[in-house]
């Protein structure tokens, strides 16, 4: 890897529906957008709520497969490919860099491109030429266990990575209204929440979300959609900006708030 002086970005992308990946909506185009205002990336580092684990993974092989997992959807969805090339250089950087827990290769095809990673990239980087490797979120793990891993993964902004988070803040698949014309007033508040406490830099109390109240529990049932934002938040640095590239809460009770650092 070569080093360079100046920081890539770092991003944390709101997810949603896999539909995103094959509809043309203003998530698709902000997230295309997003990638064409920042240099090109060596290789990309994904966090995606989609990859649990027991242990901290991350993938290893040289052609990582796309995966289709999800339920229902259309064919055309099950069609879409997304054959980025792996990095088990990068792979063997992270392992390297994190010093506190043992990251494990995956090299045996057990995972690849889940597609919290794929239906983001597929609209940022459409080629698919940028080697892409994923890491996992160990669910036995804290918040704050995965705010630090984070942390220490900053290094790799140094030498052309582009980090990104895929998830979403607001996350409750249980509540969800298919036909609903307005957000649930507690996810807009936990949206609003999270944005402030995004630009206020208050990293502890985001990563202390349960004391935050009745709408984090109502938006964070479970926290896999929301910890891969604790992975980008973590590798800024202070006083750098952040930004907010997309925005909205389809579906009543999913956030689409995407979030920019550097
Ligand atoms: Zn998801």
């Amino acid at each position: 890897m070569t080093l360079q002086t100046t920081l890539m970005p770092a991003l944390f992308v709101g997810h949603g529906s896999p539909m995103n990946a094959i509809e043309e909506t203003s998530y698709a185009a902000a997230w295309r957008d997003a990638a064409a205002s920042i240099p090109r990336p060596a290789a990309i580092l994904c966090i995606s709520a989609h990859w649990e684990t027991e242990g901290t993974f991350v993938t290893a092989m040289e052609r990582p497969k796309t995966i289709h997992d999800f339920y229902g959807f259309p064919d055309e969805l099950y069609r879409v490919q997304y054959p980025a090339p792996g990095s088990p250089e990068l792979a063997g950087r992270v392992r390297e860099l994190v010093g506190t827990t043992a990251v494990r290769p995956d090299d045996g095809y057990s995972w690849g491109l889940d597609h919290g990673a794929w239906s983001v990239l597929r609209r940022m980087y459409p080629a698919a030429d940028i080697p892409v490797v994923q890491l996992s979120l160990d669910r036995t793990q804290h918040p704050r266990f995965h705010y630090d891993l984070g942390a220490e993964l900053g290094t790799l902004r140094r030498e052309g990575v582009l980090i990104v988070g895929s998830g979403n803040i607001v996350h409750n698949l249980r509540l969800l209204q298919w036909d609903a014309s307005r957000p649930y007033p507690w996810a807009d508040e936990f949206d609003r929440q999270a944005a402030e406490l995004i630009l206020a830099e208050e990293h502890d109390r985001l990563v202390a979300y349960p004391a935050l109240g009745e709408a984090a529990r109502l938006a964070i049932p479970t926290n896999e959609h929301y910890l891969p934002l604790l992975y980008t938040l973590a590798v800024r640095q202070p006083g750098e900006p952040v930004s907010f590239f997309a925005e909205g809460l389809p579906l009543s009770s999913i956030s689409m708030r995407s979030v920019r650092i550097g």
